[in-house]
């Protein structure tokens, strides 16, 4: 991968405009790492409203995760029905509960604290239905591991912003920008959680708010008028 002074220089300027706007913040995060988790898997395409729901009335129908492995599959379904795409996200849950049971014999996963990054990052992965995203989230939350977590709304804003090319996918994402920032978590506590707040508050998926934004004047997507072709965003007419 070749990193260019000028995408760097780019990079830490839109960090740094967006640290000023939103302020920098101690990272946080759930303090069960197994919730941080299964609640990852269910906030797939749902709001946190619904994961919460979700979870809750989960775990109140079966409050150990063995019972969870164990529930009748339309049980599970309908315990996370808030949740978008509960009769996919629950034998993704199950057999994962059952993988993880049978390699460490409990369904904890704090000895995460203790490997490397890389070594955490492989094990995450090697997880059924456990991508990327879900492992720098919980690696960087959780256990404050250098790593930074590339979603839907990171990808669409950096991709706009022509941080990362315009057919670059989150998963490359990650690579690409970790490696212009400091392996610092709090940096890329706060590179993640502002490039998200402002793809889901300013920089939206329809309707930009671009007067709104303070990183118009650099914004490519912005000069290009909405007509650039970007995997993550829909064509506009005009922004
Ligand atoms: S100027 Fe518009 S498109 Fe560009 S980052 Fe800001 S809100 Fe998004």
């Amino acid at each position: 991968m070749s990193i260019t002074s000028d995408e760097t220089t780019r990079t830490h300027d839109a960090h740094g405009r967006l640290n000023e706007f939103y302020g920098v913040q101690a990272i946080y995060g759930r303090a069960d790492p197994m919730h941080e988790l299964i609640g990852t898997i269910l906030s797939h395409r749902t709001t946190h409203a619904n994961e919460v729901t979700a979870y809750r009335t989960m775990r109140e129908r079966f409050p150990t995760w063995e019972a969870v492995r164990d529930a009748p599959l339309p049980d599970l379904i309908d315990a996370i029905r808030t949740a978008n795409y509960p009769e996919v996200k629950a034998p993704y849950i199950q057999n994962l509960l059952a993988h993880l049971i049978r390699e460490t014999g409990a369904a904890n996963i704090d000895f995460l604290r203790d490997m490397s990054t890389t070594e955490a990052m492989q094990w995450l992965t090697n997880l059924p239905g456990i991508g990327p995203k879900t492992a720098t989230l919980l690696l960087l939350f959780n256990f404050h591991k250098p790593v930074l977590p590339v979603d839907t709304h990171v990808h669409r804003v950096t991709q706009r912003l022509g941080l990362i090319g315009p057919n670059v996918s989150a998963e490359k994402a990650h690579a690409i920008l970790l490696a212009r920032l400091p392996p610092d978590a709090v940096v890329l506590f706060n590179f993640h959680k502002h490039f998200y707040w402002h793809g889901q508050r300013v920089c939206t998926w329809y309707n930009p708010k671009c007067s709104d934004c303070v990183l118009r004047d650099r914004c490519v997507y912005y000069q290009s008028g909405g007509q650039m072709k970007l995997s993550s965003t829909p064509m506009r007419k005009r922004v």
